[in-house]
Parts: structure tokens; C-alpha cells; sequence
């Protein structure tokens, strides 16, 4: 079963970066390192405390040499609170809850979803990264609604991320809580931390993937999955 989400949508000619380039350009960033035990258990956040936002964002317009309370920057740092408070919503919900309410079904071929957009916000710049997850298991007596699936990609993603680990703990997130034969998750974004500053490739995309299960000890299988994840895309030209 094949869904696509929002498929007018081009998001064609996969150009990888740079990666050299990139590497440099973030040697001062800590490597993401994978922590199983935060997956299992992801951590619930109190509500936003928007006044604190509210007088930071009035510290940063100083510092940079605005003037805060000039007409045009008066209603700015309620406005970014809000806007932070809406962009980061998925830290005060837990992702599991999309997951808990299953169907027993003898369904045992591919489900998945593909070209969920998504925008979360890249962690080391606080600036909005965004593009597609397609996300794919195999049932073992189990499904889930279609829209689970970008509910559960839209809580993990409005957070302070980074895209390796998002596309980890999607698949994982899978794997505990529906019991699946195999996942598959591949997320392909556009960083802004990358187009508009740093290096400026505009265009340029990160492609990441988590494939797990019979996806990944069978090669079959394997391949079945991202035929069917890229068949609908357009040829890379
Ligand atoms: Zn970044």
C-alpha cells in the first residue's frame, strides 16, 4: 500500500552537497552520537515560558545594534516567542501516544508513506531545516492510520534536531511500539543552515536513512521498499 502525502510537490534532483566542504564547515559542532536510552524514553517538556523568550529576543536585538523599542520591532519578540512556542510544539508531547492505537490486521506486505513534509529546526543554528520523510514498515499483525505515521514525523521533528537523529528515532519509535517486521525511514532535507549562511549552497539536500529489520537483512526486500519509496520521483536530471 503506497500513500503519498502531498505529491505536486517537486522535490526532485537529489544534488548531494558538498560534503567535504560541510565537514570543515562544521568541525566545531560534537558529532552527533546515537543515545538508545533517550529514544526509548523521550523526555516531556513543561510549557514554553514565553515572557523569558520575549527577553532574549529584545537581548539579541540590542546586541546586534537594533533598537527594540523603534515602532517595527516593538511586538517582535512576542511575536518570535509565539512562533518558537509553535515551531518547537513537539517537546511537550510525547511521540508514542500517535502510535498506541493499533489495528489487528493479516496484512503482511509494505506500508508506506511517502513524501510526508516536515520542518524542524536544526539544533546547532536554531534555524529551520525542511523537505520529506518517506516512512515504511512491515506489519507483523499490526497497522496504524496513514496520518499516524505524519503525526508521529511532525512530533519528533518540532524539536531542536538534527536530521540523523530524527531519521533514527522515527524507525525506532516503530520498532517499539508497533512491533514491526522491518522499518524503513529515509528523510531528505534542506538545511537553511546551510543555503543561506556557512557555505550557501542553496538547493543542496541531506538525504538520511534508517532501515532496519527485514529491510536490512534482506536484501529483497530491501530493495522492494526503496523501489517503491522512488518510484514516484521524478528522474533526477
Ligand atoms: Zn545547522
Amino acid at each position: 500500500m503506497i500513500h503519498e502525502n502531498d505529491s505536486d510537490d517537486s522535490f526532485h534532483a537529489l544534488e548531494s552537497a558538498n560534503f567535504e566542504e560541510v565537514e570543515k564547515e562544521n568541525a566545531g559542532i560534537a558529532e552527533y552520537v546515537p543515545d538508545a536510552s533517550a529514544i526509548a524514553e523521550p523526555v516531556i517538556r513543561p510549557t514554553v515560558d514565553r515572557p523569558r523568550i520575549e527577553r532574549a529576543v529584545r537581548e539579541i536585538l540590542a546586541a546586534v545594534g537594533e533598537d527594540p523599542d523603534r515602532e517595527g520591532l516593538l511586538e517582535t519578540p512576542k511575536r518570535v516567542a509565539k512562533m518558537y512556542e509553535e515551531l518547537l510544539h513537539g517537546l511537550q508531547e510525547d511521540p508514542r501516544i500517535h502510535l498506541r492505537k493499533f489495528f489487528t490486521e493479516q496484512y503482511d506486505e509494505i506500508v508506506l508513506v511517502r513524501d510526508i513534509s516536515f520542518s524542524s529546526m536544526c539544533e546547532h543554528h536554531l534555524l529551520p531545516f525542511f523537505g520529506k520523510a518517506h516512512v515504511a514498515y512491515l506489519p507483523k499483525g499490526r497497522i496504524i492510520g496513514l496520518s499516524k505515521l505524519a503525526r508521529l514525523v511532525d512530533s519528533v521533528a518540532r524539536r531542536p534536531q538534527v536530521q540523523e537523529r530524527m531519521t533514527e528515532q522515527i524507525a525506532n519509535l516503530l520498532i517499539q511500539e508497533l512491533d514491526v517486521l522491518g522499518v524503513a525511514v529515509i528523510i531528505e532535507a534542506e538545511h537553511t543552515c546551510m543555503t543561506i549562511r556557512g557555505i550557501r549552497r542553496p538547493g543542496s539536500r541531506c538525504v538520511t536513512s534508517a532501515v532496519k529489520g527485514r529491510f536490512r537483512s534482506d536484501a529483497r526486500s530491501r530493495a522492494e521498499v526503496m523501489a517503491l519509496i522512488y518510484s514516484g520521483q521524478t528522474p533526477v536530471k
